[in-house]
């Protein structure tokens, strides 16, 4: 590609409102531009980027047994009413009319569209397992759209469903995909790590988060500093403040103990508004299970249990009776997979505590994270706190540590709450109906860009990764005045084309100063000048990265290049 037919509009400045290097440098050189708040288009530099991580995202779903499809990201309301995700989903939501006044949302994810798929087509279990998946911009009105393509409100996602016959088949479907989202996120160059991100008691194993190690990241990670040991922490409890701001009397005084269902009926009972935010946190305590709801205004990361100063506080009479409103689901974060065996987890003290968040906080989703009470062996109630650095990891093996984390990829156990709200079934051997199992499975692909960005970046600009490089190599003809260096410059362009390299060639009329500039700024890995030297030939190669440099002949180039 000639520079001189490209719209690569780069910027010296700054732009005021970016506050991160990511947004910063993939505005200035001329990848994305704004269109309003959350709302990004990619320039020729910034897709060709996006398309090389949708490609990585490609060949490993297609390897893990996924078929690409495409949904319409325009939804009929109906279907989200089946699941109750019209209600619960909250103001992320993005929800138009048409003409006919009727509702529609702007997919922010496709579990209702999916699900309503599979179930007019498949219904015997000879047609599962089935993983499908798509790439495709999706919708949430974010509460703070911010720091570039990192939380827009339009973004591409790559999105996955799958259907099983069995648990068995579903965690086999899940192992494969945390493996394909390991080699993508690897051959992206992203320093990364998978971390529980669980959704309660089960031993972390229903749900992962895919963590871009970063400073500006919103996540905080726990993870041991000798084992694999690494969980999100955006909700641990607080066991130290919990007993300092309330008492533990007042804790655990009763409000009721009526028989709820869902969370929707627990808010409606205490008369909290879902939408507020409501969060619920269960604990179990000896023999008891305690669950207490408490409001809203909470901010994302700053989920604490101080909020339990407005908490309500519920006991339950039964562990079937938690088991079913488990089961039954939480709101927007739908049913937790309650394993078979609860036992296990009767050998804690402090049995375990089920954080859930729903309905309209900034997330949208869950929070759930290490649980000193499942993780850790904490012998009373009082002792429950954050986890913190320098704790004993909860396997046993080193000590804690935090870092921060950008989320790129999300994979859950979604269990059945899909397949029973809608209605998706399939006959067994023996011709019975049973709800589908199912798994769902979420990356960031525009995230993921700017997360490259984060981790590949310099004083000057980006140092892409060789796999998701915008192009490979980039020439530069110093002076495209002079003959001889024009001349060689093309000749080198044509030759690296024609092995099939991606090259881009600076052919503008622009000083040499601005070429070097551009050239630091876009960050291609291989970068060739074609100036004095070129009448003998001679060019000089730089890897952008490490700074390294050689002068070449010409006719060696396609020997380093290749
Ligand atoms: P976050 O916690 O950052 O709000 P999420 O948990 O709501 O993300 P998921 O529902 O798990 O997101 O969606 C799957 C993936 O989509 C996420 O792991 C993330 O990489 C990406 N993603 C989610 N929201 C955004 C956004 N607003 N802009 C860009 N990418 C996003
Ligand atoms: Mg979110
Ligand atoms: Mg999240
Ligand atoms: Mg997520």
């Amino acid at each position: 590609m000639k520079q001189s037919n490209m719209l690569l509009p780069t910027l010296r400045e700054i732009p005021s409102d970016a506050e991160i290097k990511s947004h910063q440098l993939l505005v200035r050189a001329g990848f994305i531009r704004q269109v309003a708040s959350g709302l990004y288009s990619f320039l020729p530099m910034g897709k060709r980027v996006l398309r090389k991580v949708e490609d990585i995202v490609r060949e490993e779903m297609d390897a893990a047994g996924a078929n690409e499809m495409i949904m319409p990201a325009l939804q009929p309301s109906e279907l989200w009413k089946e699941t109750g995700r019209w209600d619960t989903f909250g103001p992320e939501l993005m929800r138009i009319h048409d003409r006919h006044e009727r509702e529609f949302a702007l997919g922010a994810t496709h579990e209702e569209v999916i699900t309503s798929i599979v179930r007019d087509e498949i219904n015997s279990y000879k047609k599962l397992p089935l993983t499908v998946y798509q790439i495709q911009s999706k919708f949430r009105d974010e509460k703070r759209p911010r720091f570039g393509l990192l939380r827009g409100r339009e973004f591409l996602m790559k999105d996955a469903y799958s259907f099983h016959e069995n648990f068995e088949s579903l965690d086999e479907t899940y192992d494969r995909l945390y493996t394909a989202y390991s080699n993508i996120f690897r051959r992206c160059g992203l320093n990364f790590r998978a971390v529980i991100a669980d959704s309660g008691a089960m031993g972390g194993k229903d749900t992962h988060e895919f963590m871009v190690l970063s400073e500006i990241g919103e996540d905080t990670i726990a993870y041991s500093d000798t084992s694999e040991f690494a969980a999100n922490i955006e909700m641990a409890p607080v066991a130290d403040s919990y007993t300092k701001q309330t008492g533990e009397e007042k804790a655990l005084e009763k409000v009721s103990t009526p028989n709820q269902k869902t969370m929707q009926e627990v808010a409606d009972y205490l008369g909290h508004d879902l939408s507020e935010g409501l969060k619920a946190l269960m604990f179990k305590v000896d023999d008891r299970f305690v669950l207490v709801v408490t409001r809203g205004d909470h901010e994302v990361n700053d989920i604490k249990l101080k909020n339990l100063y407005n908490a309500s506080i519920v006991e339950l009479a039964s562990e079937e009776e938690t088991l079913n409103i488990m089961k039954a689901g939480f709101g927007s974060l739908g049913p937790i997979n309650v394993p078979n065996d609860v036992e296990v987890i009767a050998d804690y003290a402090v049995k375990y505590v089920l954080n859930a968040s729903c309905g309209a906080n900034e997330d949208g989703h869950h929070y759930i994270n290490v649980n000193p009470n499942r993780d850790f062996q904490v012998k009373e109630y009082a002792d429950l706190r954050f986890i913190q650095e320098g704790d004993q990891s909860p396997d046993g093996q080193g000590t804690i540590k935090f870092a921060k984390g950008i989320e790129v990829g999300h994979i859950f156990k979604l269990g059945t709450f899909y397949s029973e709200k809608m209605n998706a079934s399939y006959l067994d051997q023996n011709g019975r109906a049973n709800p589908m199992i199912m798994g769902c499975y979420g990356i960031g692909v525009s995230r993921t860009v700017a997360a490259v960005v984060e981790q590949f970046h310099d004083e000057n600009g980006m140092t892409w990764p060789t796999n998701v490089a915008p192009f490979h190599v980039h020439v530069l003809a110093l002076n495209v005045k002079k003959d001889e260096q024009r001349e060689l410059a093309e000749k080198i362009y044509e030759t690296l084309k024609n092995a099939g390299v991606e090259v881009l060639y600076d052919d503008r009329q622009e000083r040499a100063g601005v070429k070097f500039a551009d050239s630091d700024l876009i960050g291609i890995p291989l970068r060739i000048t074609v100036g004095k030297r070129a009448d003998e030939g001679y060019v000089e190669c730089k890897f952008r990265r490490t700074g390294e440099q050689q002068d070449l002949h010409e006719s060696d180039i396609l020997n380093v290049v290749t």
